[in-house]
């Protein structure tokens, strides 16, 4: 567990947040701020502050939390319309949590390129 981090604070039960899903390897909650109508959170359990910190071994873990953000997309209705799935790396890109989160976001109309 990363000292201080939100995100395993919100995986262990220690801080609330919506939760959508829960299994022994992923955790999915709604977006305390949301961007769009649907946003969606997934982290993985295990504490990866960023995407530079991925290994070869992480890939089947990735693909899961992709899996999972489609069928959540299926599951809140924005799946024939579109939505998009995004991960943001260091601060340039806008990356605020330094645990490894996918964002699922739909419900509107989304530009693009984005900001
Ligand atoms: P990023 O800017 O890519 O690091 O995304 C972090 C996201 O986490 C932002 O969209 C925040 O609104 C969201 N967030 C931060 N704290 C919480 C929280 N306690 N519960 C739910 N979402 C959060």
């Amino acid at each position: 567990m990363g000292k201080d981090c939100i995100f395993c604070k919100i995986a262990a039960g220690d801080i609330p947040a919506t939760k959508l899903h829960e299994d022994e390897e992923m955790v999915a909650f709604r977006d305390v701020a949301p961007k769009a109508p649907t946003h969606i959170i997934i982290i993985p359990r295990a504490h990866i502050p960023t995407i530079n910190d991925l290994k070869p071994e992480h890939a089947p873990l990735i693909g899961r939390m992709l899996l999972l953000a489609k069928q959540l997309a299926a599951r809140a209705g924005v799946a024939e319309k579109g939505y998009r799935m995004v991960f943001n790396c260091n601060a340039a890109a806008g990356q605020s949590v330094w645990h490894i989160h996918l964002h699922l976001l739909g419900g509107r109309d989304l530009g693009w390129p984005p900001g």
